[in-house]
């Protein structure tokens, strides 16, 4: 075999790992490839290679000695135990100093406990988020890796080489210690779980207000694509619902079940939100949505047996109808996203990651599913006030979402009115409206708590903890 003259290696070729590894090797990196099984290997080769150079091998042992040292070695493979027996297989080849990179969507806790193993064997591990599905992979996606700062000396510049660019600047930074890169990957899909939700809910507004054509729909979505609204998500959407079934002739989105799917993350996300106690309940409601969704047994129990006591929305004024609907949108966006990074500030304390949220929404402007114009306020934002508490408090955000708190109590409250299922516009805004709140009705649920628990409480006029004898008044 050749000896010591890739620059970088992919391991695990299925859709990722081989769009990955063209990548690298159309900017012209030489890249070691490899899979469990010989034939995807043989098929990139074959179908690709003359894209670059490539250093196809069969067995772990070719595959390492291929590489140049300090190795870095690209795993690809599908989460879980299959990453552990990918790297229990490379670990007896490597030397001291080579790094391993787990660019599978790892659940953050594996990350720590894989960076802590192969530290202790003078190895670097480098858990690093990849947004972009396929095309992200192959085209330039968003890279959020983790890992020593050392390793990302030597591997940084070849991945910001191949990650996507906005305005010259790469979506690929240093984002932490062990686990913060995977960490943040998680956090990003579930505010991308949160942002496909608030759309949704967005088109089912306009849909039920208006009694809009899902083309029609789409049409406005094309419209809000080209003001703030302007996003990977909503181009989609725009699309999605212009879309024609080819089978029926009907709306696409007309034919399609509407019970949601998911793969996981959404889910680990709001069990983080939990342990680390941060409210992130636009991401908590949109991935609750998706559960209702696919409650089937429940919804058909409930399907015309719950009383919708509710009259058909009869909207008049239509243009000032979808500008509700587009403000209320964002200022629920806005909100979400305000959440996720409280989720990442709250982490990168809890692990003593120090995160710099600003580079984080910068990696997200492009390659990813969120990337969004918006993403560019955001790191203005925490270039204001790199330890701004609440994003939805910096100035601009602040001004933004105002703007559009009139719009947003019309369409929550005729949502509520007439029977249009919100859960994430509507848990947004009471969030808006606690979060600002002068005072919160906690007050009684601390006086509750002193008394069946004596669990004590603070007071509004003095320091200290208090417990009153609550049986006298009983
Ligand atoms: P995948 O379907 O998740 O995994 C298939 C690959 O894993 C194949 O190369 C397979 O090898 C290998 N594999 C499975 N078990 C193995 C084992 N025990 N030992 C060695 N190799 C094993 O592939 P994918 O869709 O390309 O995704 C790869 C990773 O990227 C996953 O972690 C995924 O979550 C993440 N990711 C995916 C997307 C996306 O849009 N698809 C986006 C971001 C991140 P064989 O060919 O020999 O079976």
């Amino acid at each position: 075999g050749q000896v010591g003259i890739a620059q970088i290696g992919v391991t695990g070729l299925a859709v990722m790992g081989r769009n990955l590894a063209r990548n690298f090797a159309r900017n012209g990196f030489t890249v070691a490839v490899h899979n469990r099984s010989w034939e995807k290997t043989a098929s990139l080769v074959a179908e690709h290679g003359d894209e670059g150079t490539f250093v196809p091998s069969e067995s772990v042992a070719d595959f390492v000695a291929s590489l140049e040292r300090p190795r870095k070695v690209v795993v690809m493979v599908k989460a879980g135990a299959a990453t552990d027996a990918v790297i229990d297989e490379l670990v007896p080849f490597l030397e001291e100093g080579d790094i391993v990179v787990d660019a599978g969507n790892a659940h953050f806790p594996d990350t720590v406990r894989r960076e802590n193993a192969l530290r202790a064997q003078g190895l670097h591990f480098v858990g690093s988020g990849v947004s972009g599905g396929e095309e992200g992979a192959l085209l330039g996606p968003s890279i959020m890796p983790g890992g020593t700062r050392e390793s990302y000396a030597s591997l940084g510049p070849i991945l910001e080489t191949i990650a996507a660019k906005v305005d010259g600047v790469p979506c690929c930074t240093y984002v932490g210690p062990d686990g913060a890169g995977h960490f943040v990957k998680m956090v990003h899909n579930g505010i991308e779980y949160a942002d496909m939700q608030l759309i949704a809910e967005a088109y089912d507004l306009l849909k039920q207000g208006l009694g809009a054509s899902a083309a029609e729909i789409g049409e406005i979505f094309a419209e809000w694509n080209t003001g703030d609204l302007e996003s990977f998500l909503i181009e989609i959407t725009a699309d999605v619902l212009q879309h024609v079934d080819a089978a029926t002739g009907s709306a696409f989105v007309d034919v399609v079940l509407d019970q949601a799917e998911q793969k996981g993350t959404g889910r680990w996300t709001v069990q983080n939100g939990l342990d680390l106690g941060v409210p992130i309940t636009g991401i908590a409601e949109a991935t609750f949505a998706r559960a209702l969704s696919g409650g089937v047994a429940q919804r058909e129990a409930a399907r015309g047996v719950l009383p919708a006591a509710t009259t058909p929305w009869e909207v008049t004024d239509r243009d000032a109808f979808v500008e509700d609907v587009r403000l209320a949108l964002y200022a629920s966006k806005v909100v979400a996203y305000s959440q996720g990074f409280d989720q990442i500030a709250a982490a990168s304390e809890q692990f003593g990651w120090d995160i710099d949220r600003g580079a984080m929404a910068r990696i997200w402007r492009g390659g990813c599913i969120i990337r969004a114009r918006f993403l560019n306020r955001i790191t203005e934002a925490y270039e204001r006030a790199p330890h701004l508490p609440l994003l939805l408090a910096d100035e601009y955000f602040a001004g933004a979402v105002g703007n559009g708190v009139a719009a947003w109590r019309r369409i929550v409250a005729g949502a509520a009115l007439h029977g249009v299922p919100t859960p994430a516009f509507s848990s947004s805004l009471a969030y808006y409206d606690g979060v600002r709140a002068e005072r919160l009705p906690a007050a009684l649920i601390q006086a509750q708590r002193d008394f069946f628990g004596a669990h004590t409480y603070r007071r509004t006029d003095r320091d200290g903890s208090f417990h009153t004898l609550w049986s006298g008044d009983r």
